[in-house]
């Protein structure tokens, strides 16, 4: 069977998981040993991969000795594990994104007005619990739910996780504004996440099957699953190829693909050169 696959015109890695991993390699080339603290970029594969090349990855701060270097991962890392470094003496290597960074001065900016800051995410994810930790007692609201729960505040600033969902945030926005006397709003959802939430918007559209490759710790892949899947019912996640299943597209006819920012581009290549050879 013919069957036409588009794949979406913004895959491969974010400038922030770039970046991360630049940084990890040009750090193993300078030290003996480099530990990571937690997953640097939500993808497993590039984990493993740069385990083996670079950098062992642990998940507790008093595991390591002084004299290894930490490199501190994309999304940003808690300011108490800052201090902690720093109190350890390490040598930290911060590869945490710059739109990331600039979610924590706006979150920052905000309570030094005066507002209680409001982060709009994922409870107990890494990049919220890191913004979160940048202000005192701020709140955290995940979904419209939440937002109708809380109760009237006088003045506040609503920041964003940089991978959620625009329309989701627009609706808690409106519901807070009903709230909240003086809201000050700064949408800090990231450039290269919004282009790839439009991409996938058009794809889900105009294509029988919707296929987003990336894994499932990924918050940016899993928006992406979610949006296509609100347009296209037929949309699967897989983490590579080895996730397919060839029912997926007995009549399709056309199968759109798209990544989450933390997925490499081969792994979307075999999995379009896959899609090909399926009957
Ligand atoms: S998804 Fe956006 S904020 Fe997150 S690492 Fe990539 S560019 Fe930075």
């Amino acid at each position: 069977m013919i069957r036409k696959i588009t794949i979406a015109k913004d895959i491969g890695f974010c400038s922030g998981v770039k970046g991360a991993i630049h940084k990890a390699r040009e750090a193993a080339s300078r030290y003996n040993k480099v530990v990571m603290l937690g997953d640097i970029v939500h993808n497993e594969r590039v984990v493993k991969e740069l385990e083996k090349s670079v950098a062992v990855v642990i998940d507790n701060i008093d595991k390591i000795d002084e004299s290894t270097p930490i490199l501190f991962r994309s999304h940003g890392t808690k300011v108490k594990i800052w201090e902690k470094a720093r109190q350890k003496g390490l040598t930290i290597i911060d590869a945490t994104c710059p739109l990331v960074l600039e979610i924590h001065k706006s979150a920052i900016m905000m309570e030094k007005e005066g507002r209680k800051v409001i982060i709009i995410g994922d409870h107990e994810h890494d990049e919220v619990e890191a913004i979160a930790s940048q202000v005192k007692e701020p709140i955290v609201i995940s979904n419209p739910r939440e937002a109708k729960e809380l109760k009237n505040i006088r003045k506040a600033g609503a920041v964003v996780q940089s991978t959620q969902l625009i329309d989701d945030v627009s609706e808690i926005i409106s519901i807070l504004s009903y709230k909240i006397e003086d809201l000050r709003f700064i949408n800090t959802i990231c450039s290269p996440t919004r282009k790839r939430q439009e991409q996938v918007k058009e794809l889900a559209r105009t294509h029988d099957v919707m296929i987003i490759v990336g894994s499932f710790t990924s918050a940016n892949t899993k928006r992406l699953t979610q949006i296509s899947k609100r347009i296209n019912i037929h949309t699967y996640q897989i983490q590579g190829v080895e996730g397919l299943d060839s029912k997926w597209f007995n009549t399709a006819s056309s199968v759109g693909i798209s990544a989450g920012a933390s997925t490499p581009d081969f792994i979307v290549e075999e999995v379009a050169k896959k899609i090909a050879t399926i009957p």
